[in-house]
């Protein structure tokens, strides 16, 4: 993942929860902790195993309370086409329009702004008199590493994993 640290985006939550004076209660903010150190999406039964590590009285509706909160707050973001969920990058703009380019073999998930891809929505939008919140753009594909792994032609003699198959559905 590259630039900001999960320190940061931590501190950025906390100020940004205290600007709105809304609670990032220790459990919201571990979860939080928890999803920024993964390298992609994941999802809320794996996010509640690893919550578990430090509270092992946590049940699934611990896990979507929080995540529900962080929702709201729009510190993360739901990829619904692999149901799971993946940090947001962008704290500080709440409306923002996100492409999640989401990798079918090793279930990676980036984020990028799409400005030109908002302008053509809220074009949309307005030509339906509907008012636009939050829109959330996937698209399926490989990651550049999986690429090379599935270009790969000499599978008797390379490092590579060619167990995973691209179309691996994660999640759930
Ligand atoms: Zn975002
Ligand atoms: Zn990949
Ligand atoms: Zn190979």
């Amino acid at each position: 993942m590259p630039t900001p640290t999960s320190e940061s985006l931590l501190s950025q939550a906390e100020a940004i929860c205290q600007q709105r004076s809304v609670r990032l209660t220790p459990q919201r903010l571990e979860v939080l902790r928890l999803m920024t150190l993964q390298p992609g999406a994941i999802s809320a039964y794996d996010l509640l195993d690893l919550l578990r590590v430090s509270e092992p009285q946590a049940k699934p509706p611990t896990i979507y309370r929080a995540l529900d909160f962080l929702l709201e707050q729009g510190f993360i973001h739901r990829v619904e086409s692999t149901n799971s969920y993946v940090v947001c990058h962008h704290f500080q703009e709440p409306m923002h329009t996100s492409v999640m380019l989401i990798c079918d073999r090793c279930g990676g998930v980036t984020e990028q702004q799409a400005d030109g891809a908002e302008e053509i929505l809220q074009r949309v939008a307005r030509n339906s008199r509907f008012s636009l919140r939050h829109s959330v753009i996937e698209a399926h594909g490989l990651c550049s590493g999986c690429e090379k792994v599935e270009a790969c032609d000499d599978r008797e003699h390379c490092a590579h994993d060619h167990q995973l198959s691209s179309g691996k559905k994660r999640g759930r």
